[in-house]
C-alpha cells in the first residue's frame, strides 16, 4: 500500500510541498502519496488524528500550526524544543515525533548551495519569531564567531539570546543598539517583507563580501534585499533554497533516503530583480 504524507496549514493553497515531495518521491523511487490539507483554524488536532487514522505516516506543518504541532507531540527533538515549534511530524505507533528542519534547511542552503561558511563569521539574525528560533541552534552548531539577534520587540531578542549557553556568544538587542557593527552574514528572519516592509536596519551592517539572506521566497528583490544590493552587497539569496532543503531533511527523516535538491531549487527560483 502507498504510504501517505501531507502538509497541513491554513491557508495551504500556496504550498509548494506537494510538488517538492512528489518530485523527491519520483527521483528516489519511493512509493508515497503526498497531499495538502487545509486544517480548520480550530481543528488542528482533529485533522491530524483523522490523517493518522487514515494511514498517514508523517506531516509537514506550516503556519499557523507549528506551535500546536509541537504541543501535540509525544517526543520532541532538540531543535524543535529550542524553537518551541515543529514543522515536521512522524507517526510511529502511538507516538508523535516532532522535529524542526527550518534551521538546518537554512544552514544547508547557506553552506552547501551558496558556498558560504558560518564558522568564524559574524552573523546578524533579524527577528525573534519561530523561524529565528528554529535557526538559532543549527547556526550555533557551525560555530560562528558571534551571533547577534536583533528584533523590533527587544524583549524577545533578549529572551531568545538568554536561552542558549552564555559561552556561545549570542547577544540580543534592538535595531537602534546595533551601532556601527558589521556582519558577514545578515539573515532577515522577520516577516516584514511579506507586507513590503523593511525593518529599521542600516545599510552599514553589511561587511565586505557579506551574504544577505531573506527567508521570504519567491518575491524577487524584497525591501531588505534591495537595501543590501544598494549597499553594494553582491551575494543575495532568498529562502527558496531553505524551503527545499528543509523538505529534503523531512523526506530523509521519514524515508531514510536523501533526495537531490538542486533541480527543485532551480525550478522554484524566482530571479532577484
Ligand atoms: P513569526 O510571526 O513567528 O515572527 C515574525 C518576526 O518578524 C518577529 O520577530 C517580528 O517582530 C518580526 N517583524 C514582523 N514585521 C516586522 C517589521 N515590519 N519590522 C521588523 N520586524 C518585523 O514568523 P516566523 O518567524 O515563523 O517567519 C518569519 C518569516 O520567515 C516569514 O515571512 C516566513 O514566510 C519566513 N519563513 C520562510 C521559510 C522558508 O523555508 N524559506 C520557513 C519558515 C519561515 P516582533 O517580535 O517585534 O513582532
Amino acid at each position: 500500500m502507498t504510504d501517505r504524507y501531507a502538509v497541513i496549514g491554513n491557508p495551504i493553497g500556496h504550498s509548494k510541498s506537494p510538488l517538492i515531495h512528489g518530485t523527491f518521491a519520483k527521483s528516489t523511487g519511493q512509493d508515497l502519496e503526498y497531499i495538502a490539507i487545509e486544517g480548520p483554524l480550530d481543528g488542528f488536532t482533529a485533522a491530524v488524528a483523522a490523517f493518522r487514522t487514515g494511514g498517514g505516516y508523517g506531516m509537514n506543518v506550516t503556519a499557523p500550526f507549528k506551535l500546536q504541532a509541537f504541543e501535540l507531540a509525544t517526543d520532541r527533538l532538540p531543535r524543535a524544543q529550542l524553537a518551541r515549534a515543529a514543522n515536521c511530524l512522524k507517526f510511529e505507533c502511538d507516538r508523535i515525533l516532532a522535529d524542526n528542519f527550518d534551521g538546518v534547511g537554512l544552514v544547508n542552503d547557506i553552506e552547501r548551495n551558496l558556498g558560504a561558511t558560518l564558522a568564524g563569521k559574524r552573523v546578524l539574525l533579524m527577528g525573534a519569531g519561530g523561524a529565528a528560533r528554529g535557526a538559532l541552534l543549527p547556526f550555533l552548531e557551525q560555530h560562528p564567531a558571534g551571533l547577534v539577534i536583533v528584533n523590533r520587540t527587544v524583549a524577545k531578542a533578549y529572551a531568545l539570546a538568554a536561552e542558549v549557553d552564555a559561552n556561545d556568544g549570542v547577544v540580543g538587542c534592538g535595531y537602534q543598539d546595533l551601532g556601527d557593527q558589521r556582519f558577514d552574514i545578515v539573515v532577515n528572519a522577520t516577516s516584514a517583507s511579506l507586507k513590503g516592509e523593511l525593518p529599521p536596519i542600516s545599510p552599514g551592517v553589511f561587511g565586505d563580501n557579506a551574504l544577505a539572506y531573506e527567508l521570504v521566497y519567491g518575491k524577487g528583490l524584497t525591501p531588505f534585499l534591495r537595501l543590501a544590493r544598494n549597499a553594494g552587497v553582491k551575494r543575495l539569496a532568498d529562502g527558496v533554497g531553505m524551503l527545499v532543503e528543509q523538505a529534503a531533511e523531512a523526506f530523509t527523516w521519514w524515508r531514510g533516503v536523501r533526495p537531490d535538491t538542486r533541480a527543485m531549487i532551480d525550478k522554484l527560483t524566482v530571479p532577484l530583480v
